[in-house]
């Protein structure tokens, strides 16, 4: 059942997975990985508590990390959950965050290309020519100085930062798709 070990030896994907669920869900993760199983077994492997273990599933499940199937006991009525992994999915979730801080990048970088800037020099506050004439060149913090302040270090530390997304997009695009 799929190559969830070589996704959890991915550094992206683990680093991910473990901003999702924290280092202790991992374990849920790997007592779960190429099999399946109901969240009372994984309480019992992991030795965690069930709450826990149920708390990492439905976050999984809510970024279809993880499914479930829901089969009820005939006699005693109760429902039980099997779980297994969806994690080849998580390549999908790395390209939507990367896809969405690319626009925002790409949105300030716009916002900044080609205007001049003025910056308090003891908060480092930047605020637009336009704003900083309003404000007669004072702070609105601190009341301090607004200077002039060279944003080409910005823009192009903004263009390398999208630069590096736009190709570990187009090479996540040829290696997962
Ligand atoms: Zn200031």
């Amino acid at each position: 059942m799929n190559n969830g070990k070589s996704i959890l030896g991915d550094p992206e994907a683990r680093r991910f997975l473990t901003e999702l669920v924290d280092e202790e869900g991992l374990d849920v993760v790997y007592a779960l990985l190429g099999r399946e199983a109901t969240d009372e077994e994984l309480a019992e492997e992991t030795g965690m508590k069930i709450n826990t273990v149920r708390r990492v599933l439905y976050k999984l499940y809510d970024y279809r990390l993880a499914s479930y199937v829901r089969t009820r006991d005939a006699e005693i009525g109760w429902y039980t959950y099997t779980w297994k992994l969806e994690l080849e999915r998580v390549y999908e979730l790395i390209r939507q965050r990367k896809q969405r801080m690319l626009e925002a990048l790409s949105r300030e970088l716009d916002a900044i290309q080609g205007r001049v800037f003025f910056a308090c020099s003891k908060d480092e506050r930047y605020v637009p020519f336009e704003e900083a004439a309003e404000l007669e060149f004072r702070c609105p913090e601190c009341g301090s100085a607004l200077e002039h302040v060279d944003a080409e270090e910005r823009v192009q530390r903004l263009q390398r930062e999208i630069q590096r997304l736009e190709r570990e997009l187009s090479v996540a695009a040829d290696a997962h798709c």
